[in-house]
């Protein structure tokens, strides 16, 4: 089964997703747990996630990977960012948890100022306080481009607050071919030498999910700017090898390109035809 989905908006809920993701010929999707700039969560309708859950099994929709608002930092010099950082990520854990078994990602922020050790001595401190035994949702670090003082640019930054956690078994990782790309990792000339390489620092059984996303920018640049797929610096052959890679293509992959829904339908179809 190829789980291939995008991100969706989540204001008219689950259901109205579900029946989205299944119009434009998604097997999996990603949403916003509440507003990206990061606001107070609608409390959640179980009516509508019912629904939904009958909706996935009916038509065997994947994991779903729920994104939290980018906005926030647990790792800022500011300690009320920090605060609303932990309170919005622990927020969020408790609302997944009527969706039992899927995927929660985040950034891992950015240390502004204070130098990467500082930073993830701070993301741990956060994902201790947070994590409970009793969690239903996986926590995944997302890779990131390595822009400004953004935190898991490099892999061995991931790693180390995967060890530093003490329910690690609730924490994974989300690729992202842009930012890894950015970041400086050759995903799409060589997927088998940057797998190996996340393979040896952080372990592929690590691995849970996947963001597909062209970049306007070459390897190396540390922008965070994604293209539509072909139309980037990894290039519609980067693409093929990508979604074939035996890493990858059990995982959910997720595409958060600039589209509408039509454009998002088109880049699904493109990608399901290379899979061989
Ligand atoms: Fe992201
Ligand atoms: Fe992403
Ligand atoms: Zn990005």
């Amino acid at each position: 089964m190829f789980y291939i989905g995008c991100h969706l908006s989540a204001s008219a809920g689950f259901l109205a997703m579900g029946e989205t993701a299944l119009s434009i010929g998604a097997t999996t999707f990603q949403f916003f747990t509440r507003n990206p700039r990061g606001s107070k969560a609608k409390s959640l309708d179980t009516e509508d996630i019912t629904a939904f859950l009958a909706l996935q099994s009916k038509h065997g929709i994947g994991t779903l990977v729920a994104h939290a608002p980018y906005t926030i930092n647990p790792c800022s010099q500011d300690e009320h960012t920090r605060e609303f950082a932990r309170i919005t990520l622990e927020d969020d854990l408790r609302r997944m948890d009527h969706l039992p078994g899927n995927l929660y990602n985040f950034h891992p922020g950015s240390h502004t100022g204070q130098g990467v050790e500082a930073g993830i001595n701070l993301i741990v401190e956060t994902l201790n306080a947070i994590l409970r035994p009793d969690q239903q949702t996986t926590v995944l670090l997302e890779t990131m481009a390595g822009k400004g003082s953004e935190i898991g640019g490099r892999f061995e930054e991931l790693r180390e607050i995967l060890d530093r956690v003490t329910r690690t078994e609730h924490m994974g990782v989300c690729l992202d071919t842009c930012h890894v790309s950015d970041a400086g990792y050759d995903i799409a000339a060589d997927p088998d030498a940057v797998l190996t390489e996340f393979d040896r620092v952080i372990g592929l059984k690590r691995l849970r999910a996947v963001h597909v996303n062209d970049s306007l920018n070459p390897v190396g640049a540390h922008k965070d700017r994604h293209a539509c797929i072909g139309k980037g610096y990894l290039g519609l052959e980067g693409f093929r090898r990508i979604v074939n890679h035996p890493a990858l293509r059990d995982l959910p992959m997720v595409l958060e390109t600039p589209n509408d829904l039509p454009g998002y339908a088109a880049e699904i179809a493109l990608l399901k035809e290379m899979r061989v």
